[in-house]
């Protein structure tokens, strides 16, 4: 039975998951995903700071993560997944300086941070659910319910010569730890920063970081300590709670390309120094949305939410179709147009959803095309291709009911558009349709009502030609445009 031995040795060989490739923004180049445990894949995601709400540019990074997470759970992983909520030192500039986030939030409001974080991590995760992100699946870690593991890992980064005091807290000296700076050009950065505003003083060197800062008077979150009443610096939360919750080593980090010079690459000091271990394997970056050549962001005053596009009319998953619309590296620039146009794409992928539903029974085939869209989405998450083979196949009469089926399922499970449960068909008011097509509606009805079912589908072809469409609802024809 020696050749029995030797297929079961090969299949224990052969890889347990499909290949999935990343861009690694440590190298900079599409790596192959190799998780440390086969199977398991451990991701961590930046998530809001709570003094106020997420803006549609925040949302881009929500979003990403998730796809992230279907494509992973698509190619058989196990995804444990943590977003954490910053509901404390996160300062306004990011190198130290500034004002305290949370004060800020508190002081406009007249509320106490802790009530300041309640209501703006609750919108967070109301948009998230908008946006079809299953929150079950995912951990969202308050930074203050982990003072005491941020204050344990700063003390290992004092004992270990990592860290030195000033009156002004707790700092990371980072001259100690070789490599600093791997995500990207973090001298540049301090440089930059060291030039808006003056470093705390004494600090050795300007990319230096605060682990804990003193309490000033006044301040209104602050416990206790070895260097006394303060409060942690923004960076040691995501290195404490990833650290707590998905172990010293992980293999996903994602967030804004705008956390990967400071933010990133503190964590790794951080994490790194305190473990004597890599810290991430993979690090994704999202891209701004812009608006007007500018990136939507909170200091601009330019923020859209979730909840006016909703406002607006349109479905808030327009907003992750629009997302899909465009790499997840490369900047997109939002408008009402183009959201506008998403929904309207959007609409019409749902009409030919409940096409191909009624067409197959729900019954799903393999294709070719399916194999290309697993094979885009799992090369970096290729969003755009694989919308492309998307709506290629569905247009094409090479595809069967069946195959067009098995493929939006499969896209179902990867954009989470709700495609598998398109919702119902949008009924336009009578008094809005051609005379017409109002007519050949009534004549579809009357021969219905008589029972000359031939006619009434003869009708149906009639309208279908004018560019709508008939679906017998339980409240009589519901009628759609359907420009597929
Ligand atoms: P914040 O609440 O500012 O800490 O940001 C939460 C997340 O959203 C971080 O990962 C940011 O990098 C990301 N982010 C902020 N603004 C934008 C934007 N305009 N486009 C894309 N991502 C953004
Ligand atoms: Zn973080």
């Amino acid at each position: 039975m020696k050749w029995l031995a030797r297929i079961f040795r090969k299949r224990a060989a052969a890889p347990l998951a499909p290949p999935v490739f990343l861009t690694n923004t440590l190298s900079g180049a599409k790596e192959l995903f190799i998780p440390q445990k086969p199977g398991l894949a451990l991701l961590y995601t930046c998530g809001p700071t709570v003094y106020s709400r997420q803006h549609i540019g925040n949302l881009r990074s929500g979003v990403l993560s998730d796809t992230l997470a279907r494509v992973l759970t698509a190619a058989g992983y196990r995804v444990h997944r943590v977003i954490n909520i910053t509901d404390v030192g996160h300062l306004t500039g990011d190198a130290d300086e500034g004002e305290d986030k949370m004060a800020l939030g508190a002081a406009r409001e007249g509320r106490s941070p802790a009530d300041i974080a309640k209501r703006y991590t609750k919108m967070f995760i109301d948009d998230l659910h908008e946006l079809n992100v299953d929150t079950n699946d995912i951990r969202f870690p308050r930074a203050t319910d982990y003072i005491d593991e941020q204050i344990a890992l700063a003390k290992t980064l004092e004992e270990k010569g990592f860290a030195y005091r000033l009156p002004s807290g707790l700092y990371f000296d980072t001259s100690r730890f070789p490599g600093y700076g791997k995500l990207g050009n973090i001298a540049g950065a301090a440089l930059k920063s060291g030039a808006r505003v003056a470093p705390a003083a004494g600090k050795r060197h300007p990319s230096d970081f605060a682990l804990w800062r003193t309490a000033k008077p006044g301040d209104l979150q602050q416990w206790e300590s070895p260097w006394g009443r303060g409060n942690p610096g923004w960076h040691i939360e995501c290195s404490a709670m990833s650290r707590a919750l998905l172990g010293a080593e992980i293999d996903i980090h994602t967030g804004g390309e705008d956390l990967a010079m400071v933010h990133h690459n503190d964590e790794i000091a951080q994490s790194e120094a305190a473990s004597g271990r890599p810290f991430v394997r993979y690090w994704l970056h999202n891209a701004f949305l812009t608006m007007g050549g500018e990136k939507i962001s909170k200091s601009l005053g330019n923020e859209v939410y979730l909840s006016d596009i909703g406002a607006k009319g349109f479905p808030p998953l327009s907003l992750r179709y629009f997302f899909l619309q465009a790499h997840y590296r490369t900047p997109l620039s939002f408008s009402w147009e183009a959201l506008g146009a998403a929904a309207g794409a959007l609409e019409r992928l749902w009409n030919a959803a409940r096409e191909a539903a009624e067409e197959s029974g729900r019954r799903g085939a393999p294709s070719d095309a399916r194999r290309r869209f697993l094979i885009a989405m799992r090369d970096d998450l290729a969003t755009p291709q694989a919308l492309g083979i998307l709506w290629e196949a569905l247009r094409s009469e090479d595809y069967t009911p069946e195959e067009k089926w098995g493929l939006i399922e499969e896209a179902d499970a990867h954009f989470g558009l709700s495609l598998a449960a398109a919702p119902a068909a949008k009924r336009i008011p009578e008094e809005e349709l051609p005379r017409e097509v109002r007519e050949l509606l009534e004549r579809r009805t009357a021969a219905r009502k008589g029972k000359d079912f031939a006619e009434a589908d003869r009708l149906r072809g009639e309208l279908w030609e004018r560019g709508y469409r008939v679906d017998d609802g339980p409240e009589g024809p519901v009628l759609t445009k359907d420009s597929l």
